[in-house]
């Protein structure tokens, strides 16, 4: 062996996952890339997530977890929690006293949510006020076409889903932003200065109604078009949940087609995989459980984010049904015997901001899943970081199984940080470690992946549900 040959044995380098691809996974992957687009464009909210995933769990054969007095291996059941959190399940031939495997990635994305009084007339227009939600970078919100998702209920009981925006019928809506004539100040300002949280405001509407009685022409026309719309009135708005979110379509990026680009791909392209590779499962041998949260991106609060002790109560239920019996140490040995795969998003490297990454510790687009040991902020603040027996563990899964995956942390040390819901599921005393797809342009109305990395996450998946 010569000196290069030795050296190529002994060192350690991440592949590209289409290299390492046969031309039959070449063609599951691109299937695999149009079925997630049209995922990614019918779910643009959580609520909506769950809709899909509701839908395509019951064509999968799957049965609500309520209705079901016993669980027997090979049974399919899912619970949903208040509309905007799901978690499917697929009972496995051991106890669950050896534990469940399971892998959980979040529904919500970034967006620009209506306050709960939006409405307003300025100039001769209609606005709505809005509420960012999660970590956004404001200026990147404006002259962008947005819909309109969510939910209303009137008062006298009624539901109404709203969608407006996406349809190619349909109108959309506009945060407006200044003509670079007139932005000399706004321009001297920081990046993050520039546009202000209370200058998000959406566009609806600029016809009067042609009245001497009212003052606010432009907003008495709105009302009323909501009203003979919705059967609303402006009281409705304070309960109502409405989200603006980009209105564009999730779409091939590059002329070879190798990205997808789309909004909320954080976290959905690994909900989606998630979703995708419990369906391959039929019987596998310890419970399979794919969990999709919500409130990810404001710290996993409130009753249908990480946080919440629905997840525990679930798997409490989950045991009781399939052992007949409620055995609080049989419980917590199921939850202590867990593992979970975190399925998120890192960070890929991006060619115009080489410098924020540390190249040997970064993940790269198209060299697969990225399998992070740790996320968090400053010295490793916020992380859960997995042990190298979890890590080692789940290394030798991925290789016996040919996924192409890479080791990646989100920049170099002291550049930022972030967190996941990885450190909330190792506080319920289980094995966990962030798994997913690496990102370009993360939080941004328009995310890029690659498609390989998709297909990768996914056989991950499969693969940790199939060996562990
Ligand atoms: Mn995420
Ligand atoms: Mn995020």
């Amino acid at each position: 062996m010569t000196d290069k040959q030795l050296y190529e044995k002994l060192k350690y380098s991440s592949k590209n996952a289409y290299e390492e691809m046969s031309s039959e996974e070449y063609k599951i992957m691109l299937d695999l890339a149009e079925d997630y687009k049209k995922f990614l464009d019918a779910g643009k909210t959580e609520r909506e997530c769950v809709a899909i995933a509701e839908k395509m769990a019951i064509e999968q054969g799957f049965e609500r977890l309520e209705n079901k007095e016993k669980l027997k291996p090979g049974d399919k059941v899912y619970s949903i929690n208040r509309d905007k959190n799901i978690i499917l399940a697929v009972i496995g031939e051991e106890a669950p006293e050896n534990g469940f495997n399971i892998v959980g990635a979040h529904i919500d994305s970034p967006r620009l949510d209506l306050k709960q009084n939006p409405l307003y007339e300025s100039n001769e227009m209609a606005l709505f006020k809005t509420h960012y939600y999660g970590g956004i970078k404001k200026y990147q919100w404006t002259a962008i076409p947005l819909a309109l998702h969510g939910v209303v209920y009137t008062r006298n009981n009624e539901k109404v889903e709203v969608c407006i925006g996406e349809k190619d019928s349909d109108p959309v809506f506009c945060v407006t932003d200044l003509l670079p004539h007139l932005a000399k100040d706004q321009m001297a300002k920081k990046l993050s200065d520039g546009i202000e949280g209370e200058a998000l405001n959406i566009l609806i509407g600029g016809i009067g109604v042609k009245s001497e009685d009212v003052q606010e022409k432009v907003k008495f026309k709105i009302l009323s078009i909501l009203n003979t719309m919705y059967g609303i009135k402006e009281e409705d708005f304070f309960s109502a949940e409405l989200e603006a979110v980009p209105a564009f379509k999730a779409r091939n990026v590059g002329l070879d087609e190798s990205f997808v680009g789309a909004y909320g791909q954080d976290d959905r392209v690994c909900a989606y995989t998630s979703l995708k590779s419990i369906f391959d499962i039929d019987k596998p041998k310890k419970t399979a459980v794919c969990l999709l949260v919500d409130k990810e991106e404001i710290g996993s609060t409130g009753n249908t984010g990480m946080l919440s002790r629905y997840f525990e109560m679930i798997l409490t239920e989950l045991t009781c049904k399939i052992t007949g019996e409620y055995n609080v140490l049989k419980i917590n040995k199921a939850v202590s015997n867990s593992a979970c795969l975190s399925s998120d998003v890192g960070a890929a490297v991006d060619p115009n901001y080489e410098n924020v990454y540390e190249k040997n510790n970064s993940a790269y687009a198209g060299h697969g899943m990225i399998l992070m040991k740790y996320t968090g902020s400053r010295g490793k603040s916020g992380a859960s970081d997995a042990s190298a027996e979890f890590v080692h563990e789940m290394i030798s899964i991925f290789d016996n199984n040919n996924v192409v995956w890479q080791a990646g942390e989100l920049g170099k040390v002291d550049q930022g940080g972030g967190g996941t819901i990885a450190m909330y599921i190792g506080n319920l005393n289980m094995n966990v470690i962030d798994c997913g797809v690496p990102v370009l342009s993360m939080h941004s109305p328009f995310e890029i992946t690659a498609k390989s990395d998709i297909y990768m996450a996914y056989k991950s998946y499969v693969a940790f549900y199939n060996d562990r």
